[in-house]
């Protein structure tokens, strides 16, 4: 992409309105734009970023044996009324009358539409074990939206729900969601706990919260300090393998959330707990036949009985990603991507647009990046060099590769990291075997 004709509306002042760090990053370097309370645009920028996310999420939840498909944003508040939450749900529910004067309602969550997808096509036990998923904008009327992306009206939540024919097997299905959790924020450069949770108005008994540790965080949590320096995923299983022990030892590390810890009844000793703020990213449980009774989602069993289905949800915030990593990863000049979701893989800087020779160089340098599979942001605008060096701190690309006429006097470019500020001087050569290699 040649930034001279992206559409990435940078601003130089940090915007009032926003209170926490990854919010006024978003908005400085054109990534959101807000168009009501709590409701937001996606700019260019923000977009690619908000896809890589997704597409680490869908591969993760495809690895575990979960299958995607669709639902729609609108469904209907009859199927609502089925399972009783129709009424439980409240205000954060935005409801919808239609020219036939039908209720209707923008989805908060997706438990009773696919329990009726289920219902209407699974009728034998031998259809069973299955997950299904979707990524898909939510609406929930927040009474205080707020930081931007991470507490919005409408976002973008992945949701899966599998279907079990007893608890044995649920649990199974719960437990691949974990490991697929841990690495799926694992990707992402993030260090996510699971902690145990309050299942609220899902229902259920078992229930983990996946939480990045963040000043910024809306969530009190509390942790044993193992979890600091600890890397779970170290010796993990593959889902081929019994998860049991995995889930086991790594839930023995006390981690919980406020509402679940009682300092009375807490393993840890005192010295040993960490007390900390957190942002939710992900929020998985286990609420066994809470819909499929109400519902009467059931199944034949191997002697033709009825038997309701057993049931899971896992949630995991896609669009509060975007936040949680940048409130995870950034300094004083702007954002530090993650490789595996930056929005481009390098940037680079002619620093004399214009200078005929810097010009052929940059063309041939972008052409063949791109042709090695590199995005590439090429800052091929007139704006001084400081502007561009700036802009490209600011939208954290993990490369930088800058070229100017003095370089290429003695045939050298340089390449800096992002991340740690690191640069080096070397051939034309070198750099693309390094970034394309
Ligand atoms: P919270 O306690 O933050 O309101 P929740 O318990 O209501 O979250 P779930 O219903 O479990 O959330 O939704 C799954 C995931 O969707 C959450 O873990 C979170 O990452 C994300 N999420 C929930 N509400 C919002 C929101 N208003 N804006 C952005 N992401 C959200
Ligand atoms: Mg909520």
């Amino acid at each position: 992409m040649r930034l001279s004709s992206f559409f990435m509306p940078t601003l130089k002042e940090t915007p009032t309105e926003a209170q926490i760090v990854s919010h006024r990053l978003m908005l400085r370097a054109g990534m959101i734009r807000q168009t009501s309370a709590g409701i937001y645009a996606w700019l260019p920028l923000g977009y690619r970023v908000l896809r890589k996310i997704e597409q680490i999420v869908r591969e993760e939840q495809d690895a575990a044996g979960a299958q995607e498909l669709l639902m729609p944003t609108i469904q209907s508040a009859d199927l609502w009324r089925e399972s009783g939450r129709y009424d439980d749900y409240g205000k954060e529910m935005l409801r919808i009358t239609d020219r036939h004067d039908r209720e209707m309602l923008f989805g908060p969550t997706n438990e009773e539409m696919i329990t009726d997808i289920f219902r209407a096509f699974v009728k034998s036990y031998r259809q069973l074990p299955l997950n299904l998923y979707h990524i898909q904008w939510k609406f929930r009327d927040e009474i205080r939206p707020r930081f931007g992306v991470m507490r919005g009206r409408e976002f973008l939540m992945k949701d899966a729900y599998s279907f079990d024919i007893d608890p044995a097997s649920a649990r199974r299905a719960y437990q691949r969601m974990f490991l697929a959790y841990l690495r799926t924020f694992a990707r992402m450069g993030l260090k996510a706990i699971p902690m145990r949770a309050d299942t609220g108005p899902i229902g259920g008994d078992l229930s983990h919260e996946f939480i990045i540790l963040a000043e910024t965080g809306e969530s009190g949590v509390f942790c044993h300090k193992d979890w600091l320096s600890l890397d779970v995923l170290k010796d993990a299983p593959g889902f081929a393998d019994d998860l049991q022990p995995f889930f086991d030892r790594t839930t023995a590390i006390y981690a919980a959330t406020d509402e679940k810890h009682d300092a009375a009844t807490c393993p840890v000793p005192e010295s040993d707990l960490v007390s900390a703020r957190g942002i939710e990213v992900g929020h998985i449980f286990n609420f066994g036949t809470k819909y499929s009774k109400p519902m009467n989602a059931v199944v034949a069993g191997p002697n033709g009985e009825s038997i309701p289905v057993e049931m899971g949800s896992y949630g995991i915030g896609v669009s509060r990603l975007m936040g949680a990593i940048i409130e995870a990863s950034h300094d004083d000049n702007g954002i530090i991507w993650p490789d595996a979701v930056a929005p481009f893989d390098v940037g680079l800087v002619n620093l004399k647009s214009g200078d005929a020779e810097t010009d052929r160089v940059c063309a041939d340098l972008y052409a063949k990046l791109q042709t090695a599979g590199r995005e590439v942001a090429y800052d091929d605008r007139e704006e001084r060099p400081g502007a561009k060096f700036a802009d490209m701190d600011l939208i954290g690309v993990p490369w930088q590769l800058v070229v100017g006429p003095r370089g290429l006097k003695t045939g050298v470019v340089e390449l800096k990291r992002r991340a740690t500020g690191e640069k080096e001087e070397l051939s034309i050569d070198a750099a693309l075997a390094k970034l394309a290699g």
